[in-house]
């Protein structure tokens, strides 16, 4: 490891610690003592002393081909020297038309409509406003419900925050948005310490005909699911349950969408958890790991009959579909988007991270025997760990969150639950480095 140690900020005389209001993140006590990273390399990042943390969570779910890749980075600045920008309504650029192809070459067959976007949460928010179209293109307006899960996570925006089901995340904005009903979320205390995909639960997929049969299916737009439930901790699909979910779909004409931002691009062994678990869904939102973190960048993978529904109900000369983003295929996300992508397939990362998911799981579930854990559930290489809860809700999550930092390891805490992400680069000596500081850490917690 080389470690070039960077002045602590602030470095620039006006920057102050107050000014930067920061999202998702108690500010005070951050503020208090912060806890910044400067610089990361491959599976590593380093704090501005200079001191390494390795990074168990892919950064937040994206850098799956390892940090600071320096064919992304070469890629952008040819990229902004070139064509910095272009308006993407009226016009575009090659570069466009190229992500869009790459990214449909690895989808399922016929799910190769390629809408671009900034982030996960406009994924999500397009992804509605395309199934409302659809259905509305098709004379069936009526169909306005959504209908999400328990526990789901599917970004901040207005719809995005209809469809959550993490009670924080909606309690102060929820009555704002689009109408969504909730089906029960998937943790089962009988599938506790499930390796891989739980036994028991393909019932809860019936759910969905309580909610069908409480408000009409042709009231009904779509069903959005995240295939593993992500940021509430990582929640495996019990075997059978997304095939009846798909089956209960098409029988009442409602779309299914799958929202991988965090399961896309090899988190699940398959360049789509869609493809990891065989089942097709009608529309699949992505982000995070299409740049590899690089830039912002999201996307809505639709269905040909979908897009063709909604093109063909629009006159010829006629935009279509009333949606978009200034920044909608920037051509920096883009040439990111294409780099990352060639890195994935030179270097078989899908592959690699499945052949990696043996070693990570074993390694993972060795973890049990420590007092302060509650459940461990996995897939691909993606994990979540209850911890015994301390005095309040979240508080142990959040104190381990900041001793594993101290302690040289970067995973995600959500409430009293770490989760676990590494890049499909890891090699087994970074997946030793990451459990052994876990469990240093997870000992000391009673
Ligand atoms: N959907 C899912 C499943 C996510 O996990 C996330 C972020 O973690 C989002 C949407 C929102 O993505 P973003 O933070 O890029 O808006």
């Amino acid at each position: 490891l080389t470690l070039r140690p960077r002045a602590t900020p602030p470095d620039h005389p006006a920057t102050r610690l107050d000014n930067y209001w920061l999202p998702f993140t108690p500010n005070r006590d951050f503020k208090r003592e912060p806890r910044l990273f400067s610089r990361a390399s491959g599976m590593y990042y380093f704090d501005p002393q200079g001191r390494p943390v390795i990074d168990g969570a892919s950064g937040l779910f994206a850098t799956a081909a390892g940090h600071a890749r320096t064919e992304i980075a070469d890629a952008v600045h040819r990229q902004l020297s070139e064509l910095d920008f272009t308006p993407s309504f009226y016009r575009s650029h090659p570069l466009a038309f190229e992500a869009a192809s790459r990214i449909a070459g690895l989808l399922p067959t016929g799910l190769d409509r390629v809408f671009f976007v900034n982030s996960g949460s406009e994924a999500v928010d397009s992804a509605m406003k395309i199934a409302l179209a659809y259905h509305r293109a098709r004379g069936e307006g009526r169909r306005t419900l959504f209908v999400s899960r328990e526990r789901a996570y599917h970004g901040v925006n207005f719809g995005g925050v209809a469809l959550s089901g993490l009670v924080n995340n909606r309690r102060a904005f929820a009555n704002a948005g689009p109408d969504a009903v909730h089906m029960r979320h998937t943790w089962l205390a009988q599938n506790a310490f499930s390796r891989g995909q739980p036994e028991h639960g393909a019932d809860l997929a019936d759910d969905l005909l309580r909610l069908i049969e409480l408000h009409g299916a042709e009231t009904i737009a779509a069903v959005f699911v995240e295939p593993i439930a992500g940021s509430t901790g990582v929640l495996v699909p019990p075997k059978g349950y997304l095939e009846r979910l798909r089956a209960i779909c098409d029988r009442h004409g409602l779309l299914l969408v799958f929202d991988e931002v965090i399961c896309g691009f090899g988190r699940t062994g398959k360049a789509f958890a869609a493809q990891s678990f065989g089942v097709r869904p009608d529309i699949i939102t992505m982000a995070k790991a299409i740049t590899n973190g690089a830039q912002p960048m999201g996307a809505v993978a639709v269905d040909r009959r979908i897009h063709d529904a909604v093109i063909d109900a629009a006159p010829d000369d006629a935009i279509e579909f009333f949606h978009g983003y200034t920044w909608s295929a920037h051509p920096a996300a883009c040439a990111a988007c294409i780099a990352s992508l060639d890195i994935y397939e030179r270097e078989n990362l899908f592959a690699r991270g499945e052949a990696l998911a043996p070693i990570f799981e074993t390694r993972l579930h060795a973890l049990r025997d420590l007092p302060v854990v509650a459940d461990i559930r996995n897939y691909g290489l993606l994990a979540g760990i209850d911890l015994k809860p301390a005095d309040k809700p979240g508080q142990r999550g959040y104190a381990v969150q900041k001793a594993l930092f101290d302690a040289g390891l970067h995973l995600k805490t959500t409430g009293d639950a770490a989760i676990l992400a590494p890049a499909l680069v890891a090699q087994p000596a970074h997946l030793d480095e990451i459990f052994d500081v876990l469990r240093r850490v997870l000992a000391r917690q009673s």
